[in-house]
């Protein structure tokens, strides 16, 4: 078999990539390890800068997002027993952020790829790609015991933080950043009414916690917990007594609580790869970059990836310009250690870490002060928050 761009994985990433390329007569076959079922069956991300919402209506699947996302204009943040919000709109001249669950979104995307008779080989197993620093570079997996080869022009790893892509790089061509947290986040979805129609970022005493929502039915709340916690360790009755204790007194006794439909731990890790790019492979997403989730940057810089991996390779094939792909992991990184720093930033500010001293705590108090004092340090996380522009 042959195609123009075979990419890994069928994530956001890697989904948007090939309806976006498939509109511009470019040809894209997409190898995912899993099944459709299992890849919707994912909850993570859930805020979305409108930049993205952009993306996905040039790949024209802004549809439905833009009839159910909820536009929020603000957030809080809860600390010692009171809740301060962050007028994202009034800080930024207008600007706001799209509520839009990412199992959603991926789903739109599977129904384009559908609809435009896109190829999506679910259950690959053992991807890998081939003669990538040549000029003629394939991919091999096997699919119901069947051996597939793909013949391309240009790879693009959108295989997620444990995908293959990375991993067939070879190590002295490329540089690791990182920094684990030792704690993770312990998320629960329920059909409850969410407690507060805008994001509560609370920080306590006892670790931070997140009210968060996918719709006016359905709430997602997170609490930090230690890294060695499993999901087994926490009933939901433990699980809503802990985040209770984590809120300001109004929220908690205001928090509906149900029985959960999905419970997981998510580890937080910062985690970048220079260059985003070896011979005719290109990474994308969280192949190349992981962030922890409190800044709501990884599905938004895999976006912004995508924007320039895109037109790099659109000018590739309708103008025989290669400026873009020469420079796109320079464009991408750039952007990328900007949605590092914002969320390494969040993440001090707003949880406990085992290991800090009494003047850690103090600079965490003073952090928080100077924001709540200051309209400029404020206009700068609102800033952020929504998003610079791709
Ligand atoms: C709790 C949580 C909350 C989050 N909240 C937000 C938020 O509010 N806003 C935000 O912007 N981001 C958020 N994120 C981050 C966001 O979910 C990710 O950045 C996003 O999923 C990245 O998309 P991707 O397509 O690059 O990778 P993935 O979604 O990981 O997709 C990779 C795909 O590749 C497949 N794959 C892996 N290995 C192989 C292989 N060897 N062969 C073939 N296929 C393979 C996988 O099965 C998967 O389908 C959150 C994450 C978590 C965990």
């Amino acid at each position: 078999m042959r195609t123009q761009v075979g990419i890994i994985g069928a994530g956001p990433s890697g989904l948007l990539l090939s309806q976006l390329l498939h509109l511009r007569g470019i040809e894209t076959v997409v190898l995912e390890k899993h099944s459709r079922e299992y890849v919707l069956g994912r909850i993570r991300a859930g805020v979305l800068e409108h930049s993205f919402a952009a993306l996905m209506r040039e790949a024209q699947v802004g549809e439905r997002l833009d009839r159910e996302g909820q536009i929020h204009e603000g957030f809080f943040i809860a600390h010692d027993g009171i809740k301060e919000r962050v007028d994202l709109r009034g800080l930024t001249g207008g600007k706001s952020v799209i509520v839009y669950g990412q199992t959603e979104l991926t789903r739109d995307l599977y129904e384009a790829r559908d609809r435009f008779g896109g190829v999506v080989m679910h259950n690959a197993e053992d991807v890998r790609p081939h003669d990538v620093d040549g000029p003629q570079p394939y991919l091999t997996c096997r699919v119901g015991g069947e051996v597939v080869r793909i013949d391309c022009d240009y790879i693009v790893g959108c295989d997620g933080f444990h995908g293959v892509s990375r991993q067939s790089i070879p190590k002295d061509k490329i540089r690791v950043f990182e920094r684990d947290y030792p704690f993770g986040w312990l998320g629960v979805l329920s059909r409850t009414k969410p407690v507060s129609p805008e994001l509560i970022y609370a920080t306590h005493e006892r670790g931070f916690a997140l009210c968060s929502l996918r719709s006016e039915a359905l709430s997602r709340y997170y609490i930090q917990v230690p890294f060695t916690d499993s999901v087994d360790d926490w009933s939901d009755e433990e699980f809503f007594e802990e985040l209770r204790r984590r809120l300001p007194g109004d929220v908690s006794s205001a928090l509906i609580t149900g029985p959960s439909i999905e419970k997981s731990i998510a580890p937080l890790r910062s985690f970048v790869v220079e260059p985003m790019r070896f011979g005719n492979l290109f990474l994308a997403g969280d192949a190349a970059h992981i962030v922890p989730p409190t800044g709501a940057r990884g599905l938004n810089t895999a976006a912004s990836d995508i924007y320039y991996l895109y037109h790099a390779l659109v000018d590739h094939y309708s103008k025989w310009d290669n400026r873009g792909l020469e420079t796109y992991s320079q464009r991408a990184l750039a952007r990328v250690w900007k949605g590092q720093r914002f969320s390494w930033w969040m993440t001090m500010l707003l949880h406990r870490f085992p290991d800090s001293s009494p003047f850690d705590r103090r600079l965490q108090e003073t952090e928080l002060a100077y924001l709540f004092s200051s309209e400029e340090a404020l206009a700068s996380l609102a800033e952020n928050y929504v998003g610079q522009p791709f």
